[in-house]
């Protein structure tokens, strides 16, 4: 293998398994691995948190103005392989997974400075190449040049079970109506927003994983990787 570095792209809607390639694949090619959907998530719980956000009540310019006083960073965990998000310098991997955090992150990601703030940490983040990035607008606004972009889908039904799988493992309480009905309503808030919308660009290449088993993923992405190195 060459010493090149390339940016891998990864975009799709809500649990279509993005985060489990990136990490295999940041792993094999010894990459960084960026999840931004948690850098949307740790905002949102920040907003919930000061009470800038609630079900019914969101308050956009105090969170535009709350915006600098919102320090994110990542910290690699070797124990677990891949790096946690602390939100001003606490770890809040687990509070930004809940149910509730994902109900309320697809109105955060709307608001265009929001989106501005992250965009630019995402792209310091890239400087080096040598990074796998999964999230919605990554091949399309963040790394517009990237080398290699993939967009994944698969029904919603199977990414619903996945994610009502995952908040099950993680000893949630969790009912798999409310997990599917907000998988949806999060892909349409996602796909119809009027800055950076969730597309595929048109030069990165789909996967439908429903059928696919991570094996077979993995193997035709490498192969797609190796091409570019
Ligand atoms: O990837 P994940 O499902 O954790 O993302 C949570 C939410 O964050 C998405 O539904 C979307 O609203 C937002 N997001 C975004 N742009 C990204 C990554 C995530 O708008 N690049």
């Amino acid at each position: 293998m060459s010493n090149k570095k390339i940016i891998i792209a990864i975009d799709g809607f809500s649990s279509t398994g993005k985060s489990t390639i990136a990490k295999q694949l940041a792993k094999e090619l010894n990459y960084i691995y960026v999840d931004t959907g948690a850098m949307y998530r740790a905002v949102t719980l920040y907003a919930m948190q000061n009470k800038i956000i609630a079900n019914n009540t969101f308050d956009q310019q105090n969170l535009i103005d709350a915006l600098p006083n919102i320090q994110l960073q990542f910290k690699f965990n070797p124990e677990l392989g891949f790096a946690e998000m602390f939100l001003n310098g606490t770890n809040v991997e687990k509070e930004i997974r809940t149910i509730e955090v994902s109900k309320l992150v697809s109105k955060v990601s709307e608001v265009s400075k929001v989106r501005k703030k992250l965009v630019q940490e995402q792209q310091a983040m890239g400087q080096e190449k040598g990074i796998v990035m999964d999230g919605r607008d990554i091949g399309t606004v963040v790394f517009p040049d990237a080398e290699l972009k993939l967009f994944m889908t698969a029904s919603a039904d199977k990414r619903a079970t996945r994610r009502y799988k995952e908040l099950l493992d993680r000893g949630d309480n969790v009912n798999y109506e409310e997990i599917l009905h907000n998988v949806q309503e999060r892909d349409h808030i996602d796909s119809t927003r009027k800055d950076s919308p969730l597309v595929k660009a048109n030069d990165a290449i789909e996967f439908d994983n429903s059928d696919m088993g991570l094996k077979e993923q993995f193997e035709r992405i490498m192969s797609l990787v190796n091409d570019r190195l």
